[in-house]
């Protein structure tokens, strides 16, 4: 059983703190929010969500990378789960690309993120992974990571002219097509 999850919007103080370690991830509510997140994440047709966004301060978040109109190539990954996660290197291309958030409604941001990392994570079994993502996944995987340090996309901005409206962002995507 999975319960649907309410998603924390920006001014939460919750979005704001850094999350703890999982220590303990076979506990039944560690595997139950894990259930939740990903119930979550695939009710909203979203490419990730992490916990602190529905007010649980772990070090839990899913990558749910899968096409979409702005990357038809996006790989399509079963929604995973990575548990006290970790950037262990990354190159040094940063490209700026359209971001959102389930926490901020409304806008969208042009956002500067490394095009291929390194990481490590352990996964809800309990076994240490590592793997290495370019593109669209390492972006999805900084912008989550952040949501673990209390860091939102806003914070990156380098500018605030390159935030735009969900209603913009929509029109000049179905321009593109
Ligand atoms: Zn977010």
């Amino acid at each position: 059983m999975s319960t649907l999850l309410q998603v924390a919007q920006l001014g939460q103080p919750i979005l704001r703190q850094k999350a703890q370690r999982v220590e303990n991830i076979k506990a039944t509510n560690i595997q139950q929010m894990i259930d939740d997140l990903l119930a979550t994440v695939m009710d909203v047709n979203g490419v990730g969500i992490a916990a602190p966004q529905v007010y649980q301060s772990y070090r839990i978040f899913i990558v749910a990378s899968h096409p979409n109109p702005r990357y038809p190539q996006a790989p399509d990954m079963e929604p995973t789960p990575m548990i006290n996660p970790k950037l262990v290197s990354h190159n040094k291309v940063i490209k700026k690309d359209w971001e959102g958030c389930l926490s901020i409604p409304g806008i969208r941001g042009l956002i500067p993120r490394f095009t291929e990392i390194k990481v490590e994570y352990t996964d809800r079994n309990g076994k240490k992974q590592t793997a290495s993502y370019t593109d669209f996944v390492a972006r999805i995987f900084q912008h989550e990571n952040d949501h673990l340090n209390g860091v939102l996309f806003l914070d990156r901005l380098e500018t605030t002219k390159d935030l735009i409206s969900d209603k913009e962002y929509q029109k000049m995507m179905s321009k593109k097509k």
